[in-house]
């Protein structure tokens, strides 16, 4: 029931090294929370995960279901059931939001040796995700997340995450710019998601989002690797002293 393993993982991005032997271990049925400093090498570590051609691994190991995660193209680990909910969604003019969400669901299907699911039903079973985020139709009809706001960005990511099913969801900052209303419909469609058979990472700078979805595990990640490793009550801790006793703390054990 591991989803996903990564041992001793390093990458540069630009030739130069960001991730610095990164070890983490996710099981099913788990919410892992990673928090840290701006630059210390989240997003940096969900991108490569989702296969980013921008981040070349230069040691380590990365197993996803038992599979060699890092042989795969993108395109294959998004098949295979990765999810990533990008810090910044993408806006893709003249591609509907239905259009786009069809096809991906579609791809998924075949790659799981079903057939296309029939147009009809798809109306059917995107209206019943909609209401995971409490979205409005209108929304299926406009381009992809062109002129929509912050928060309808992030609430439409949760939809994609909703229909697609991922085994493991990457939530990158996910809870950044949202107004504290749209912060609950995510966390809680993101809450709903969450299943024994199933597993999610969530970054974040924010104790908030974690008042409503309860991680079984808080990272905190500093100079790309995680330095230390705690309960949801860590999150509260590092809300209240920041992060730079954490970073005093693992140089104190070297
Ligand atoms: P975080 O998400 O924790 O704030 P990032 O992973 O975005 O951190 O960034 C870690 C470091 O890697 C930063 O110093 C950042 O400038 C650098 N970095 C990330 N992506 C790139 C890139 N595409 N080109 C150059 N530097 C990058
Ligand atoms: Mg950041
Ligand atoms: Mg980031």
């Amino acid at each position: 029931d591991v989803i996903l393993s990564v041992r001793n993982l390093t990458a540069n991005v630009e030739g130069q090294q960001i991730l610095k032997g990164l070890t983490l271990e996710v099981k099913a049925g788990e919410i892992h929370a990673i928090m840290g400093q701006n630059g210390s090498g989240k997003s940096t570590f969900s991108k490569l995960l989702a296969g980013h051609p921008a981040y070349e691994v230069t040691g380590g190991e990365v197993t996803f279901l038992g599979q060699n995660l890092l042989e795969l193209e993108p395109e294959e680990r998004a098949l295979a059931g990765i999810f990533l909910a990008f810090q910044y969604p993408l806006e893709i003019p003249g591609v509907s939001n239905l259009d786009f969400l069809r096809v991906a669901y579609n791809s998924r299907r075949k790659h799981q040796g079903l057939e296309e699911i029939d147009t009809f039903d798809f109306e059917d079973l995107i209206e019943e995700k909609l209401e995971i985020v409490k979205m409005n139709p209108s929304f299926l009809e406009r381009s992809l997340n062109e002129g929509f706001s912050g928060g309808e960005k992030k609430r439409n990511e949760i939809l994609q995450m909703a229909l697609l099913e991922p085994k493991l969801a990457i939530l990158d900052e996910t809870d950044s710019g949202l107004d504290i209303d749209a912060l609950k419909i995510v966390a809680n469609g993101v809450s709903q998601l969450a299943t024994s058979d199933n597993a999610m990472i969530l970054i974040t700078h924010y104790q908030r989002m974690l008042n409503y979805i309860e991680p079984d595990y808080v990272h905190v990640m500093a100079g790309g690797r995680i330095l230390k490793t705690g309960g949801k009550e860590l999150a509260l801790e590092l809300e209240s002293r920041g992060y730079d006793w954490v970073i005093e703390e693992a140089a104190a054990e070297v």
